[in-house]
């Protein structure tokens, strides 16, 4: 028998499992061809034809049209996939495809508002051919990954963003919205390039930016009230974040989910020392807003661990292009370095990395500045030499920009070192012991927070509601994973993972009373984490026809 419901999706798709008899029903019979199939089978097929592809571009690409054909289909094969499809559709690929985003243009996908549009953005979004949209991951392409001003060609961002909220917390993805803001751009290049699907225009000033995002708010909220607004990849993210984190319900991955992410990683490390969060003495080389977003969570941390704000703040030293962040330096700070910058150096200044770890002494090295071997052998060997367990955390992305790789933190520091970084690293062979790198990767969080604030109906996401993201992040880690000297859970487990950030961002909402959701309210955590699983998108309940194999993981090799 066919539920209507399924008969519902059936119509939308043609798809090669309905039975005969639901072709006939939705009247595409004979428009398929006529062997009815499993969805294992057609997930053979795509993973055949994706290793047919000898470009990461190619693969990039195929997976694309799949999306766009065969939704359901797509997120089946990228949750039986999900580590290695995700560089593909996320990084470091997604960066390639943004790169050469109008020479492999093919369809329109997600919605792009302009600059020209200010004063009708409402009617812009209005265009949007769903019904209900519940989050959109938003950028203006200024800053895309480490790639820099990409323009409207940004839009791989938000798209791919998308897909893993989709795969990892079940957020369906005709709820979802890909927006692309275009305010003019500074690559030359690409203003001069005939192909280039932006307009023709350098980027705008601070103070229009400004007054096109508040317009844009106002009507995102208007034609989807409550709509969840994820900001990515914005040059100068700070202000915005400051202006709407109050009055909107959205956030800031960048800065946020880095923060909460790398928290985690944090937490579970210093469980690993067993030294007391008073003891530590954080360096952190770049001052971008990952390095200060990430030491801002961390500062709350050591709060909530009974530091004062300001003997928390103190843990910290910053090195940025200039050398170590002090208020004598004779340059005038970015307003967001501020917060960290030293008061206390007595008048000496420290021009690079080295000589500031001499002078501070610190237990951890965090590094998120996208300069390759940042931390070189000295460094390393310094803080082998100055702790029994160093922290160190090269964070910059793709893996060539990584402050070190994982197989110079273990040489270097006689594998004392508890790792984590921002690119995936191999597991390292040393002194026969397998071993094994953690990766930081925000996906650990932004899913769970969206999924959070959509399901609770969250008025606006607080920072506790951050916060609480990382502890329930570092508390998914389960014993066999920290065993194996794990900072973080294994990625298979990702759909779990998301579920626990979800169940504590919820919780934490109605702690704080900005929860609309009234129903779910005093539910046990039991119960929550099954309502939070009943409320999520399963391709694999849409794509059942096949009972048989409903369910079955299909995994190949894309690469
Ligand atoms: P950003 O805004 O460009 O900041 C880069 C910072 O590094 C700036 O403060 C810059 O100094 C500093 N820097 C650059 N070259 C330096 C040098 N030679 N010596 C010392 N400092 C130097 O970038 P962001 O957005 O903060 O991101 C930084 C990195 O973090 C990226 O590689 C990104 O991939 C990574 N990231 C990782 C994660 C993760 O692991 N989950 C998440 C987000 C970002 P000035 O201020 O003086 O220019
Ligand atoms: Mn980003």
């Amino acid at each position: 028998p066919v539920s209507p419901e399924r008969k519902q999706n059936k119509s939308t798709t043609l798809d090669t499992s309905h039975p005969i008899e639901v072709r006939k029903q939705i009247r595409s019979h004979g428009l398929l061809p006529p062997n009815v199939e499993s969805h294992a089978l057609q997930a053979q097929r795509c993973l055949k034809q994706l290793a047919s592809k000898t470009t990461s571009i190619e693969k990039y690409i195929y997976l694309s049209n799949l999306r766009n054909a065969n939704s359901h289909l797509f997120y089946r094969l990228l949750l039986d996939n999900f580590s290695t499809l995700t560089p593909i559709l996320y990084t470091p690929v997604v960066g390639e495809a943004c790169l050469k985003w109008s020479e492999i243009y093919q369809r329109p996908e997600g919605l792009y508002v302009s600059w020209h549009d200010r004063g009708n953005i409402a009617n812009v979004l209005r265009n949007w051919p769903k019904p209900k949209v519940e989050i959109t991951v938003v950028t203006d392409g200024s800053r895309i990954l480490g790639l820099g001003d990409l323009g409207v060609n940004g839009m791989g961002i938000p798209i791919g963003k998308l897909n893993l909220y989709t795969g990892c917390a079940g957020i369906r993805p005709e709820n979802t919205l890909p927006l692309c803001l275009d305010l003019g751009t500074n690559n030359e290049a690409y203003l001069k390039d005939p192909l280039y699907l932006g307009a023709r225009m350098k980027k705008v000033t601070d103070a229009e930016e400004k007054e096109f995002l508040d317009e844009l708010m106002v009507a995102l909220n208007t034609v989807w009230p409550g709509i969840v607004v994820q900001f990515e990849d914005f040059k100068n993210p700070f202000p915005a974040l400051e202006r709407y984190q109050h009055k909107y319900s959205c956030f800031n991955d960048d800065i946020q989910g880095t923060g909460a992410v790398i928290l985690a990683g944090i937490i579970n490390a210093l469980k690993a020392t067993g030294k007391p969060v008073k003891d530590q003495r954080a360096v952190f080389i770049g001052a971008g807003s990952a390095g200060v977003g990430v030491a801002k969570q961390i500062v709350e941390f050591f709060v909530k661990e009974g530091l004062t704000e300001d003997e928390a703040r103190r843990c910290f030293w910053f090195v940025d292009t200039k050398g170590l962040i002090t208020n004598d330096r004779g340059d005038k700070l970015a307003p967001h370095k501020i917060y960290f910058s030293r008061d206390d150096n007595n008048g000496q200044q420290f021009r690079d990395l080295e000589q500031v770890v001499d002078y501070v002494k610190p237990t951890m090295l965090l590094g998120l500045s996208t300069i390759r071997g940042a931390f070189n052998k000295t460094v390393l060997e310094k803080m082998a030499q100055l702790n029994d367990q160093p922290i160190i955390f090269p964070l910059s992305n793709p893996s060539s920009n990584a402050e070190c790789s994982f197989e110079e933190a273990v040489k270097y520091t006689d594998g004392k070192a508890i790792f984590a970084s921002g690119s995936p690293w191999l597991p390292f062979l040393y002194k026969n012991k397998i071993l094994q790198p953690s990766q930081g990767n925000n996906v650990y969080v932004f899913p769970g927070i969206g999924l959070g604030a959509i399901l609770s109906k969250a008025v606006h996401i607080s920072q506790e509601m951050i916060y609480a993201s990382a502890v329930a992040l570092s508390n998914a880690t389960n014993a066999t994973e920290i065993n194996d000297g794990k900072l973080y859970p294994d990625m298979d487990r990702i759909r779990d993972v998301s579920v626990i950030v979800c169940r504590e961002v919820i919780k934490e909402a109605q702690a704080q009373g900005l929860d609309r959701e009234t129903s779910i309210r005093g539910m046990s955590d039991a119960d929550l984490d099954a309502w939070i699983r009943s409320r999520m998108y399963d391709p694999y309940k849409e794509t059942g026809v096949d009972e048989g194999v409903q369910g079955e993981k299909i995994r190949g090799s894309p690469v």
